[in-house]
């Protein structure tokens, strides 16, 4: 155990160990707190310098049977340190225990020296009496007190330093109302000052950053119909610029008489991964448009929507044709550049309820909700055309790309998206089979 540093509330032992040298005639007065391991710490002595730390001896003279008088030194075992610190050889000892909580051999020694010149203002150089009780109860409370402060200092040290260095900004709105805390986090987040602060400041600063936030609508929804609610608790997400905050708030131990906490945390890089995420699971990366997986999960329900309303929807499917040739001429970078400047014609070319996607590869797909099979027919031609008339630029070489493009339209009633893309995947081998750059419907 580290030695424990000096407290204030030494300053009383110091005192009484010079009263009671004075008043004993004694050469040495220490008191000193112990473990039960022995391990000593002095606290006071008079005279001084303070002793190191030392070791009680093993058979200790601190579990002799002490009475209220000194005894002789001879044949006890006394610390070294203490001996130095006496400077002349023992001649009697006192010892008086003041076991406390957490430091049970802990006591007060008195040393009288041999031919030790010292007399004492009072009469207990052989007697004693009662003093050493006296002694017991004062030098026994001191210690407790001097321990419990140096406790409540080093309970007080951590909760601040815990309080300050987690990676959050910690609100502790006290029940009473006076004793709110704001860590270091928060302050900087709320633009308040750490440590104590008054409720209003608090408050006002915290309404001023959500309603900053861009979600302050949703927000205000969200706290409003807790207000009178002591006892709420309530996790959201507060959009502040490009940040996200987690704020978490919740009564101290469910009952908010005690008072509130508020947690911020930043959780920006994690919405932004959780939006990246999702991203990658809808999006195809190279040209943007939705992957198949979404247009599975997108295209099923708009047509069983179709079905249900009698509406008309059509479904395209594309290929380019000979695409092979283009990454085996100019390079797969080039082709991949085909690949996007497609899908940026297949966005120019539909409309915006329309779903474009890359199923794979080459391979495209659009669906057409509200549109007639004749209709898609145009389209599909408009945007056949477009992508044969316009070679794609790469570098100085100027792509010449077609498409072959297979429709199919989904019958009344229908809600089997697999059947419609079948009949769609059909027409477009049928398409290439008639010699590409072509529309073909399905019968
Ligand atoms: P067809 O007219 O019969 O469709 O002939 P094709 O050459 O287009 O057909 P095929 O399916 O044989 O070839 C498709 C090619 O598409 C093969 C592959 O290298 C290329 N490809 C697939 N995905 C990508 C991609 O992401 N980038 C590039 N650059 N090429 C791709
Ligand atoms: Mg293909
Ligand atoms: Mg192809």
């Amino acid at each position: 155990m580290p030695r424990l540093p000096q407290a204030g509330e030494s300053a009383g032992l110091g005192a009484l160990t010079t009263f009671v040298r004075t008043a004993s005639g004694a050469d040495l007065v220490l008191a000193f707190e112990a473990d039960d391991t022995g391990f000593a710490t002095p606290l006071a002595a008079d005279p001084p310098p303070l002793p190191d730390v030392f070791g009680l001896p093993e058979h200790g003279f601190d579990r002799l049977d002490w009475t209220d008088s000194p005894r002789p030194a001879e044949g006890l075992h006394l610390p070294s340190a203490v001996l130095l610190a006496l400077g002349r050889p023992a001649e009697r000892v006192l010892f008086v225990p003041t076991p406390v909580p957490g430091a049970p051999r802990s006591g007060v020694l008195l040393l009288w020296a041999a031919n030790g010149a010292r007399t004492c203002i009072c009469p207990f150089r052989d007697e004693i009496g009662h003093a050493p009780g006296l002694l017991r109860q004062v030098f026994g409370q001191m210690l407790a007190s001097r321990r419990e402060a140096l406790h409540r200092r080093l309970n007080l040290g951590l909760f601040r330093d815990v309080f300050d260095s987690v990676p959050a900004g910690i609100v502790l709105i006290d029940g009473g109302g006076n004793n709110n805390l704001v860590n270091r986090r928060a302050a900087e987040l709320l633009d308040l000052p750490a440590g104590r602060v008054e409720i209003a400041q608090i408050a006002a600063r915290m309404t001023a950053l959500r309603r900053a936030c861009t979600n302050a609508e949703a927000l205000e929804a969200l706290y409003a119909p807790h207000q009178a609610d002591p006892n709420y608790a309530l996790v959201t997400l507060w959009q502040w610029g490009e940040r996200w905050l987690e704020v978490d708030t919740h009564p101290v131990s469910g009952d908010g008489r005690l008072g509130r906490v508020w947690l911020f945390e930043d959780v920006t890089q994690r919405q932004h991964q959780a939006a990246d995420l999702e991203r990658a699971a809808h999006f195809d990366a190279l040209t943007g448009l939705v992957n198949r997986h979404r247009f599975h999960a997108l295209a099923a329900p708009l047509l069983q929507q179709a079905a249900r309303e009698g509406h008309d929807l059509s479904l395209l499917m594309l290929d380019l044709d000979h695409f092979k040739a283009v990454n085996d001429r100019y390079g797969h970078a080039a082709g991949d550049r085909v690949l996007r400047a497609t899908a940026d014609r297949m966005r120019a070319a539909l409309r915006a309820r329309d779903i474009a996607a890359r199923l794979g590869g080459e391979e495209f797909a659009a669906l057409l909700p509200g549109t007639a099979p004749a209709d898609a027919r145009l389209i599909a031609e408009r945007l056949r055309a477009a992508i044969a008339a316009a070679p794609v630029e790469v570098g100085d070489a100027a792509i010449a790309v077609t498409v072959s493009i297979g429709l199919a339209g989904a019958r009344p009633g229908e809600t089997e998206l697999a059947a419609v893309l079948a009949r769609a995947d059909e027409a477009l081998y049928a398409a290439k089979r008639a010699g590409r750059d072509r529309v073909a419907a399905a019968g």
